[in-house]
């Protein structure tokens, strides 16, 4: 008897040794215990269409957990409000007014400048440096030339596809490869890639990249691995499967509906992939973020962002606050609501100090671990900048204070901690002109556009009239 307390002992003592070495080697940044980094970025869901910020008709029980298990961001920010110079600052870390990614990109397979340019640093590419495998998948929309593709840009592998957008249901993916594109829209309806061939996709396509998540986390839970998941859901075309609609016979709006069921399936991926980590034992050594790229486009997909002023394509609240939250069992806390204003920046920040890498370029995010360790009580930023390039609008957020110029010739100042709404603004002429100095100290540096850009499509044909000529087939 006496033996058998002792072995329970000493398994019980095994285990917490275990546990501290652990803990300890990752504070040490011992490379053996370097942590699996998981991105799962939504696109164009509302900062209210989630169930930790107070969904009531989409239940999201699994993109929840992230929030109960680690920390939910109420004032979570992205550095742009469309999706391709978001998805540039996210992945690189830097505002990306640093280097003209200032335009959502046209889809332009020849044009080798139409991407995030190679002199800028991916994740993928940092992490590569240490030893990360890193797999793509979903969404990618930083270049459809062969050197901005993600083969090409520090990952492994890829499973997705180059737009900005694409159709859901594999019978609607009928172009065998880029040789049968002939406008910015047809590549929504390209067959997937799977690295550089073109594959048939039997499933509804945010299931097949939860599948392909999963797959990879399977393949590579040994090493340390960074998984980018981009999802295209609930960005337009608003399609969804009986399977996620049946969930919301409440909701008698189509459009709401739909959407509602997008959000639902990647509810659903998010929780294939939480039970993965949790079977494997590995979660407690996994960061997972999850955020949208950008504000809800309320009338265009029938998202919600709740309280905030605005949506996509707007420098108020509403366009680049986001749901937006982290977990990493047993290092940050459960259930921490944190209030200060962070931004997608920060992502790669946080990563590269725990994985121990040096960058290639100066970022511009900020290492959160020790503000959500409560070791930092200040502000992450004292300052963050928003700018349009073609609308000539800006936003600065200092503190709780934001001044903003959009679709107004007058700038306009709030205090976001009793106007979340943006709805009156203050007259301070003294700050005004103090916080615009700051922002055109930031400007001073950025570079204009580097690449005509959505909007400029007509414009962009008449002056590459060989944009569709030639498009090598993969
Ligand atoms: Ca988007």
């Amino acid at each position: 008897m006496r033996h058998s307390y002792a072995l329970i002992f000493a398994i019980v003592l095994t285990s917490c040794v275990n546990k501290m070495t652990k803990v300890e080697a990752i504070a040490s940044k011992d490379k053996n215990s370097r942590p699996n980094i998981i991105i799962v970025l939504t696109d164009d869901q509302g900062y209210g269409d989630v169930g930790f910020n107070g969904c009531k008709d989409i239940i999201t029980p699994n993109i929840d957990r992230i929030a109960n298990n680690g920390v939910m961001f109420t004032n979570g920010y992205v550095s742009y409000s469309v999706c391709g110079p978001s998805r540039a600052g996210l992945i690189t870390g830097r505002y990306q007014d640093r280097f003209g990614f200032s335009r959502n990109p046209l889809f332009a397979p020849n044009d080798p400048n139409m991407g995030l340019p190679l002199s800028e640093e991916t994740l993928a590419e940092a992490l590569s440096k240490v030893g990360y495998k890193n797999m793509a998948i979903g969404k990618w929309h930083l270049g459809a030339h062969e050197s901005f593709r993600p083969l090409n840009r520090g990952f492994d592998e890829f499973y997705g596809f180059l737009s900005g957008g694409h159709n859901y249901f594999p019978e609607k993916l009928i172009r065998n490869n880029l040789s049968e594109v002939t406008s910015q829209f047809d590549a929504y309806n390209t067959k997937l890639l799977s690295n550089d061939s073109r594959v048939e996709e039997q499933d509804y396509l945010t299931d097949a990249f939860s599948r392909e998540a999963v797959k990879f986390v399977e393949r590579n839970h040994e090493n340390p691995f960074f998984i980018y998941l981009a999802y295209n859901a609930p960005h337009g075309p608003l399609q969804a499967t009986e399977k996620y609609l049946n969930r919301f016979s409440h909701i008698k709006n189509k459009k709401r509906k739909t959407y509602a069921a997008m959000v639902s399936a990647v509810d659903d991926g998010v929780g294939e992939l939480l039970d993965k980590l949790e079977e494997l034992n590995i979660d407690d050594n996994t960061l997972i973020f999850f955020l949208s790229d950008n504000g809800g486009p309320e009338k265009h997909n029938a998202s919600d962002n709740a309280i905030l002023r605005d949506g996509k394509g707007s420098l108020y609240e509403g366009g680049i606050r986001v749901p937006f939250a982290l977990q990493w069992p047993g290092i940050i806390p459960k259930g921490l609501v944190y209030n200060k204003p962070i931004i997608s920046l920060d992502i790669f920040a946080t990563v590269v100090s725990l994985a121990d890498v040096t960058t290639k370029n100066q970022i511009d995010g900020v290492n959160l671990m020790p503000y959500l360790l409560n070791k930092n009580k200040e502000y992450p930023h004292e300052q963050m900048f928003w700018r349009m390039y073609d609308g000539k609008s800006l936003a600065i957020r200092s503190k709780n204070i934001k001044l903003v110029k959009y679709k107004s010739p007058e700038k306009q100042l709030y205090n976001l901690e009793n106007d979340t709404s943006e709805t009156t603004a203050l007259n301070d002429s003294i700050l005004t002109i103090k916080l615009s100095c700051a922002y055109n100290e930031w400007n001073y540096k950025n570079l204009n556009p580097i690449f005509l850009g959505l909007k400029h499509d007509k414009q962009y044909d008449s002056l590459h009239v060989d944009r569709w000529n030639n498009i090598k087939k993969h």
